[in-house]
């Protein structure tokens, strides 16, 4: 064989097979799932994320001239219980770090949000609904609406007057003397407010009433008028309250005193400076012995002793003394109906206490779950981020609340009164212990911008629950029997399926405002959980995903950071673009949808077949001249049955005299010689590219599963052709057999075509819900 011919007819082939695949994918192109988004998908987000400069880099870091304000706070507050009314006096010390001249300062009235004519209460579009409890009707159209605004009494410098106006729930102070950079400006405000019942009048903190006894459990948070953010990426941030954004907030030191009546219990934020004045010398005793105990809980105050002081009613007061450093907020519960547990845990070699303050109405559940869930979430979130760095963290017993604030937080599972409960009452009240102990990591260290983004804290914190409740599940195997493992409600690719097929006239990119989403459950948690799921067990890794996850952890902690900063990070310490990843699920709405769209069986052969002919000549090249080896399908006119079962060498005395001229017997031993050739090609109706994970089973049984790296789609968004040779029969391929990428429909992932009910369909029936 001439080895001039050979090499122009190798080239030949290798230029018409790159347009073969080409042609043939352009014709194959399908009408399209609409989108947001028109360029390709493996395009770099230069143009959509900010920046990279001296204050945040382009690695994801805080850099060079990263700063961030503080606010420092020494409170003391008075809680009346008769009249359920808060008063405080504070003197706030704000530090300005950034190099700007600051000629006011925003401070948040979150309150405010509750004021009788609150515009937050006319943002919803409203109509009547045709049928209403009386208790509704009542509270829509009869009942005067709650006033529970803040009431400025004092706002004051050095003992002086300050102007200052109120916009909403956001108060401008407006300086004499612009704050140089480097400065601090100290003031004094004094205030009260209305508690809201937070039963009766949803909000994220305020009372419970309990008419059996006539005792209140208060939850109370956003009670002092805080500072606002002023950063390098917004100025300040004073986007108002409206119910749904959360918090945006700096760090600072607070020393806050708290008086309630004297036969409370209470927890907060902060380290109790005076608890020998507050304890009783039994509950001195209890706490000294669970300091000392790891595995269950010490009760401190116990059950009778609540129920006793039920009945009390004290007309006396006592003051509670706490100390916080470095905390973006502050938060206490107290009433005289807790009961109080609590159990030393080993944080990496540091004693942090986990404690649960919960009424009776709380049992057994609580005395059995709750102090277990914080210890374990501590232990597992460490594990993922940082060192948990408080001394202590508690979880609060309040009906339906999940609400958190540094060390603390409020979580709802209330069992029926007769002290039993459903397991969906169980697990929802450990998930909600685990996601809101877990959002001391996630927004009260790292410290992102909830108010802007809301999936920033949500999100990373839902995953992180994730992985934290199958942690708990293996460690209390007693407490998920008869399951296998942890029923966790998100994190699991396939349980976001039914939002993102959902009508896309209700789903909103998660890189959205909580106010502006339709559903902000599966938008800022469900979804973006997910996504760093499947990050990282289909796309990263573990390894990679869970080094760049910790370092964006470490990197941010006791710090702000953006979308961007956590974005790059994942990327800088990985060496995975995933620009395209970032794009689809985080800046679009597209959804994720992957099959096989046909499948063709083919045999080498030497004889020509027409379309080979057509093929050469098209391309000048004379059929008659070169040795092609032609390729037959089994489908077609022109195919042999002699062809079936025999090798590529046996079919083609081309391939063999070509094979034996040009390698030595010892190369020709190590070559392939395959049976069977199959020519499939992926379609991928759904606009997010993924990696193709595709599972071939052989004719003898046995499965192999391939993983196409995401590039597969770059050239191509819509089809991708791939030639399988092999040895032994495939008899069927699935694409994403183990349902790792939300693919949200799976009709087109089965060749040959399944009429049975679904794999996901018997993976969701076998989930209950
Ligand atoms: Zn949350």
């Amino acid at each position: 064989m001439n080895k001039l011919r050979l090499l122009s007819f190798a080239l030949v082939m290798l230029f018409v097979s790159g347009l073969q695949a080409q042609e043939s994918e352009a014709e194959e192109q399908q009408p399209k799932q609409e989108g947001h988004e028109n360029n390709n998908k493996f395009k770099q987000l230069y143009e959509t994320f900010a920046t990279p400069n001296q204050y945040r880099t382009g690695a994801g870091a805080p850099g060079e001239a990263y700063y961030q304000n503080q606010a420092d706070y020494k409170m003391d507050i008075v809680l009346d219980d008769k009249n359920t009314r808060l008063d405080g006096e504070a003197e706030v010390t704000y530090y300005n770090n950034s190099p700007d001249k600051l000629e006011y300062l925003w401070v948040q009235l979150d309150q405010n949000v509750r004021k009788k004519d609150a515009p937050a209460l006319e943002r919803n579009p409203s109509g009547m609904s045709p049928v209403a409890t009386p208790q509704r009707f009542v509270s829509q159209h009869m009942e005067e609406s709650f006033d529970g605004g803040f009431n400025i009494v004092g706002l004051t410098h050095d003992g002086d007057k300050l102007n200052y106006t109120i916009n909403q729930t956001m108060l401008r102070i407006d300086l004499e003397e612009a704050l140089e950079p480097g400065e601090s400006f100290e003031f004094e405000m004094k205030w009260w407010y209305n508690i809201n019942n937070h039963i009766t009048d949803r909000a994220r903190s305020g009372y419970e009433h309990f008419p059996k006894d006539g005792n209140n459990a208060y939850v109370i948070a956003q009670f002092f008028p805080r500072m606002a953010v002023y950063n390098d990426v917004e100025g300040w941030q004073n986007m108002q309250f409206w119910g749904s954004g959360e918090f945006a907030l700096p760090f600072g030191d607070y020393e806050v005193n708290i008086t309630v009546p004297a036969d409370h219990i209470m927890e907060a934020t902060g380290e109790l400076q005076n608890r020998k004045d507050v304890y009783t010398k039994e509950m001195m005793s209890r706490y000294e012995k669970a300091k000392k105990s790891y595995d269950k809980p010490v009760i401190v105050r116990t059950q009778a002793e609540a129920e006793e002081a039920e009945k009390s009613f004290s007309n006396k007061t006592k003051t509670w003394k706490y100390k916080a450093e470095m905390v973006r907020d502050f938060g206490f519960s107290t009433s005289r109906k807790f009961i109080l547990d609590m159990m030393a845990t080993d944080v990496g070699g540091k004693d942090v206490m986990a404690v649960s303050l919960y009424p009776k109405e709380g049992n057994p559940l609580w005395e059995e779950w709750s102090t277990k869930a914080v210890a374990s979430t501590l232990k597992s979130y460490s594990k993922q981020t940082f060192q948990y760095p408080y001394h202590k963290a508690v979880s609060v017993h309040a009906r339906n609340q999940g609400m958190e604030y540094p060390m603390i937080c409020w979580n709802y599972g209330r069992p029926d009164e007769d002290g039993t409960y459903s397991d969906r009452v169980k697990f929802g009240m450990i998930s909600v212990i685990i996601h809101e102990i877990g959002h001391n990591f996630f927004p009260m260290i790292v410290n992102s911008d909830e108010r802007q983004w809301g999936w920033m804290d949500e999100g990373l914190n839902t995953f992180s629950q994730y992985l934290a409740e199958q942690e708990f599940g293996e460690k209390y195997p007693e407490a998920i029997t008869p399951l296998e493992q942890y029923p966790s409600r998100r994190g699991i690719p396939a349980k976001i399926v039914p939002y993102m097929k959902g009508n896309q006239k209700y789903i909103a990119p998660i890189m959205s405002n909580p106010e502006n989403v339709y559903q902000l459950g599966n938008n800022a948690y469900g979804k973006p959980a997910t996504a760093l799921n499947i990050l990282r067990e289909t796309v990263m890794g573990h390894e990679l995903f869970d080094h760049a996850y910790k370092t964006f952890a470490h990197r941010w902690m006791f710090k702000h950071p953006t979308p961007e900063d956590f974005f790059r990070t994942m990327e800088d310490a990985s060496a995975v673009d995933l620009d395209w990843f970032w794009r689809g699920w985080f800046y679009t709405t597209h959804n994720v949808d992957m099959g096989i769209k046909e499948v063709k069986k083919l045999y080498v052969t030497d004889n020509a077949t027409k379309e080979g002919k057509e093929f050469l000549e098209r391309y000048g090249a004379d059929p008659e001249e070169i040795d092609a080896i032609y390729v037959v399908e089994e489908d077609s006119e022109e195919f042999d049955e002699n062809l079936k079962g025999k090798s590529a060498l046996e079919n083609s005395s081309t391939l063999k005299e070509y094979v034996m001229d040009n390698f030595s017997e010892e190369e020709r031993r190590k070559l392939k010689d395959p049976k069977y050739f199959y020519q499939v090609i992926f379609e991928k109706p759904g606009g997010i590219p993924m990696p193709l994970i595709v599972e071939f089973t052989y004719a003898d049984g046995s499965t192999e599963m391939k993983r196409y790296p995401v590039q597969l789609w770059r050239m191509n968004d819509e089809v991708a052709t791939k030639a399988i040779a092999t040895n032994k029969e495939i008899v069927k391929m699935v694409v994403d057999p183990n349902l790792e990428t939300a693919d949200v429909d799976v009709n087109n992932n089965t060749w040959p075509k399944e009429e049975t009910t679904s794999k996901f369909e018997e993976f969701k029936e076998s989930l209950g819900n």
